[in-house]
């Protein structure tokens, strides 16, 4: 899942599709936890509908959407709900994100790609690189990428509160850089949570893996995060943001 993201209720759909109109929903549908029906922040020069799948088992000190992280047995939003509102929105919207939570948690993603590429949809996948062999059944069913790389892979316990988190990142930035798809990198700064040095390390082994786009995220405070983080917005100096730059990397700061 995206480290920054903004979950809000889903508005009724403004009409609602013949059901023999619509592609079917799996038996085993996807577990939404939230549903914008418009954005234009989470897919770079995209209008995108954005979902969010329910459960994550990491619990990150940042996480913007605690919420999101059981997997819950009564979902905020049918899956079948979801596919009506899109297939009003046909022609309105580029594409479709998948986020979370952590959507490759989910075993019905994939069929959810699929149902929305054949309703001509472009497919984004937001993800915190949880699980390598599902994204490997992703990668070639979408057409844009966000993987979350939030320190240097051995850091990760530090901000995931899970031992070895790092180890299936490094497998899905492999996978991610070696699909070719279009795609950004995205780590979260706060100085608590990972410092210059760190940020240094991990710099140099994204460039070393033949990486590119990266995007350091500034810290937000939500009403979940303000006890143990802070409040306001904490955003990377400029001089560090300069040696991150100096590594060659095509660095973006937001
Ligand atoms: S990986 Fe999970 S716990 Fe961490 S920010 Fe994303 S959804 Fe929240």
């Amino acid at each position: 899942m995206s480290d920054a993201i903004s979950l809000s209720q889903n508005a009724p759909p403004q009409t609602v599709a013949p059901a023999d109109a619509m592609p079917p929903a799996p038996a085993d549908a996807l577990d939404v936890g939230g549903f914008v029906p418009m954005s234009t922040v989470d897919w770079p020069d995209r209008l995108a509908a954005v979902v969010f799948v329910q459960g994550c088992p990491w619990r990150c000190h940042y996480c913007h959407n605690p919420g999101l992280q059981p997997r819950c047995a009564h979902p905020a939003h049918g899956w079948a709900r979801v596919l009506e509102t899109l297939q009003a929105r046909q022609g309105l919207l580029d594409g479709v994100v998948f986020s979370g939570g952590e959507p490759t948690l989910d075993r019905a993603l994939i069929p959810a790609i699929r149902q929305v590429r054949v309703m001509g949809f472009e497919v984004g996948l937001h993800t915190a690189g949880l699980y390598p062999e599902r994204l490997a059944e992703c990668l070639p069913l979408v057409d844009w990428v966000a993987l979350d790389v939030k320190t240097d892979f051995d850091d990760y316990k530090a901000i995931t509160a899970v031992p070895r988190s790092g180890d299936p990142v490094r497998a899905c930035l492999d996978l991610v850089l070696a699909s070719g798809k279009p795609h950004e990198l995205r780590t979260t700064w706060h100085p608590d949570l990972i410092s210059d040095t760190m940020l240094m390390r991990l710099a140099r082994r994204l460039k070393a893996a033949g990486a590119r786009r990266w995007v350091l995220q500034s810290y937000r405070a939500t009403p979940s995060t303000e006890a143990s983080l802070g409040t306001g917005v904490r955003t990377p100096p400029d001089e560090l943001v300069d040696r991150l730059r100096r590594t060659g990397l095509d660095l973006m700061v937001r």
